[in-house]
Parts: structure tokens; C-alpha cells; sequence
């Protein structure tokens, strides 16, 4: 017999090697409580997190709180089935309505989690001769969307306009095209020249497709992204977006204006073949949504956060993803995996919570420490964080 666990032995190994050294396990931490959208209890101490997707620090929100509880009781806790069947409940449609609004599109199709909205349309829309053309570093579930369906792939160098163009003219004239990007790309937490690369997709006949998972809800005027913040939305065709970031909760989603959108419902099977988002989660997303559209105090205070904590990381040393502040991500460049896990540590027991993120999630081999800033951090949290990198920074020889 041969073990099919045996092409994990380098990673296994790898993980055992790290472990060894006797650092905390980066991938293992338990939140025991939380307390708050920025702060909970970790290894029994008060921890400021600072690796959440809780952009907008809505789970803690009164009203997004009362919402689910209100649906739990008047409908109990699962639907127990498809959205096609007996898993559309007024919930359903009240959470897609306010994505329409928020929005301002003619169709919203909600998935339980973006992961399966990526899956479900990039695999139903582009099958067989067609050709979905994705930037390397899109996300995984981008990825597994264009291996679960049918169409050839082409790669571009990330953000590189003129990369994008010539795959493109590369191509038949006449084939089905999807150009795939995303508004923020999570791990070093920059932006997307959506405005050119849409442009030089729609020159070159191919439809489009935004990720905004991380930029609903706080970067554009109405928090509906980047482009919208680059002023393109109305020429993208598909926006695909997610619960589980600033709207606080769990679920996907994709938004669009093509006339034939509402036929996804019976073609795609990553939202026909698996079980209905729970009462409560579509009550929280839908009024997660709505207060959502008027949050342009918290956009204001979280971009704040985000320029003061960029500036004071690259003032005290630090190596960042990005030579501006771009998103709510601040992503700190570690030397190697050794390293980054020994900050990573010493940064938990100074109580700061960041995310460790490793190859293959990450490009170019690099090995990051990635903050992810909350509207709701103070700016005294701010600067208690700053000092706590300092601190930490020092100890595990990162900085001098
Ligand atoms: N797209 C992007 C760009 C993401 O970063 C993520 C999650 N990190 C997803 C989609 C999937 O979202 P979800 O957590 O809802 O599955």
C-alpha cells in the first residue's frame, strides 16, 4: 500500500523543525474570549488583535447582535437545505435586497461563504473554449474556481497592466473571457489599477470580475471598493464580495447588472448543492449591511489607523508590503519563517494578536506578519501597538 500522506512529509517535516525550537504554535492559537472587536483572551492574557477581518468591527455591533437573536428565536437555528429547495427564507431575500442597495445593482446572489462564490461563478461562467485570464497572486478559492471549471487559464504578473494586455491580445478574438482581479490583495495589502486593467479588458472584449472581499465597507465613498473608489464600478460585471470581513459574520456573495444574472441560480453548483446560510447569519448580514452604508465616520477614523500605524512600523525599521499605506492591511516583511514565528511570539506575549502568513499564501516566498487594522481601534490602541512592535521588535532581533 502506498500512503497517500507520504507527499506531506516535507511539510510535516517543516512544522516539526519550527515546533522544535520551541516556539508557540503559530497555527494552533485559541481565542478563550473575546471581548471586543479588538481585543480578547489569548494563553490567558488581555490580547489587542491586530489580525482580524473585522474591518469594521461590526460583531460586536447592538444592533447586528439583536438581529440574530431575533432570527434564532422566530426561526430557529439551520434551514437544513439548498437555497432551491426549502433553504430560501425571508431572510435570504432580505440580506440580498440590501446588498442590491448597498450595492446599487440589479442582482445579488448570496453563497455561504466567498470561498464558494469564487468557486460557483468563476466555474459555471467560464466553461469549455473560454478563457478566464487572473492575476498570479489571486486567492485560492479564484484558483479553485478555474480548476473546477472547464475554461484555459492564463496567469498575469500581479498588477502589471501591460502583462494583462499582451495575454490578452494573445488570445482568439472570438472566445468567451473572464479577466479576474481583485480590488485589495490580501497579503501585502495593496490595491489594484483597476481603472487601466478594466479598460484594457473591455478593449480587448473580455468580461469582468472583482474580489472586493476586503475593501467592502471601507475603501469608497460608499464602501462598495476599490472600483468604485477608482470610479469603474459600472464596467464591472461581476463584483464578488464576502460576509466574513467588515459586514462581521460568514457568507459570499456576487452583485451584477447582466440581464441573465438570476439563471446562476440553477446552474451554479456550489450554491445548489450545499445547505443555506442559518436564519441568524443572513438577519446579522443584512443589517450589518445596512449600517454599513453609513459608515463613512468609521472609513474615516480607519484610515487613520492605517496611516498612523504604516508611518510608525517604517519610522521604527520595520521592512512593509507597501511604500504607502493602501488598504486597512499593513503587512510586515519578516527575513524567514524561523524569524517570523519568534516576532510572531514575542508579539503574543507583549498581548498583540497578527497574523503569521507563509508560501504558498503568500508571494515570492516571503514570510509576513500581516496586520489587519479595526475602525475600532483607538488611537491610544494605535500607539500601544506601535510601542509593542518596538518592544517585541528588539527582543527577537528584528530591528535594532
Ligand atoms: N476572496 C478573498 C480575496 C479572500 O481573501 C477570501 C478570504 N480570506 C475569500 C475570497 C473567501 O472568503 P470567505 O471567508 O467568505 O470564504
Amino acid at each position: 500500500m502506498t500512503d497517500l500522506f507520504s507527499k506531506f512529509d516535507p511539510l510535516i517535516q517543516q512544522r516539526a523543525d519550527l515546533l522544535a525550537t520551541g516556539v508557540t504554535d503559530p497555527f494552533n492559537l485559541v481565542m478563550e474570549k473575546v471581548l471586543s472587536p479588538t481585543v480578547a483572551m489569548c494563553n490567558g492574557r488581555k490580547t489587542i488583535l491586530l489580525g482580524t477581518y473585522n474591518y469594521m468591527g461590526m460583531t460586536f455591533d447592538d444592533d447586528v447582535i439583536a438581529a440574530g437573536k431575533e432570527a434564532l428565536d422566530k426561526f430557529g437555528s439551520g434551514t437544513t437545505g439548498s437555497r432551491v429547495l426549502n433553504g430560501t427564507y425571508q431572510g435570504h431575500k432580505e440580506v440580498e435586497e440590501a446588498l442590491k442597495e448597498f450595492y446599487a445593482m440589479d442582482h445579488a446572489m448570496v453563497f455561504s461563504t466567498g470561498y464558494q462564490a469564487n468557486l460557483g461563478i468563476i466555474s459555471t461562467i467560464a466553461g469549455k473554449g473560454d478563457y478566464v485570464i487572473l492575476d498570479i497572486d489571486s486567492h485560492a478559492s479564484i484558483y479553485d474556481g478555474c480548476k473546477m471549471g472547464d475554461a484555459e487559464i492564463v496567469a498575469f504578473r500581479h498588477n502589471d497592466i501591460e502583462a494583462l494586455e499582451k495575454r490578452l491580445k494573445r488570445l482568439p478574438a472570438e472566445a468567451g473571457k473572464l479577466v479576474v482581479l481583485e480590488g485589495v490583495y490580501s497579503m501585502l495589502g495593496d490595491v489594484a489599477p483597476l481603472k487601466d486593467m478594466i479598460r484594457v479588458a473591455k478593449e480587448n472584449g473580455a468580461m469582468v470580475l472583482v474580489d472586493e472581499a476586503h475593501s467592502m465597507g471601507f475603501i469608497g465613498e460608499h464602501g462598495r471598493g476599490v472600483a468604485e473608489a477608482q470610479g469603474v464600478i459600472d464596467d464591472v460585471d461581476f463584483i464578488i464580495g464576502t460576509f466574513s470581513k467588515s459586514v462581521g459574520t460568514v457568507g459570499g456573495f456576487c452583485v451584477s447588472n447582466h440581464p441573465k444574472f438570476e439563471i446562476m441560480r440553477l446552474v451554479c453548483r456550489p450554491y445548489v448543492f450545499t445547505a443555506s446560510l442559518p436564519p441568524s447569519v443572513v438577519a446579522t448580514a443584512a443589517t450589518s449591511i445596512r449600517k454599513l452604508m453609513h459608515g463613512s465616520n468609521k472609513r474615516a477614523h480607519l484610515w487613520e489607523n492605517s496611516k498612523t500605524l504604516h508611518k510608525g512600523l517604517r519610522d521604527l525599521g520595520f521592512t512593509l508590503g507597501t511604500e504607502e499605506p493602501q488598504s486597512a492591511i499593513i503587512a510586515v516583511i519578516m527575513p524567514d519563517l524561523e524569524k517570523g514565528a519568534t516576532m510572531w511570539e514575542a508579539l503574543l506575549e507583549e498581548g498583540l494578536y497578527v497574523n503569521l502568513a507563509r508560501p504558498p499564501a503568500t508571494p515570492a516566498g516571503m514570510t509576513l506578519l500581516r496586520c489587519s487594522l479595526c475602525a475600532e481601534h483607538s488611537s491610544d490602541q494605535v500607539g500601544e501597538i506601535l510601542a509593542r512592535f518596538e518592544r517585541a521588535g528588539k527582543r527577537a532581533g528584528i530591528i535594532g
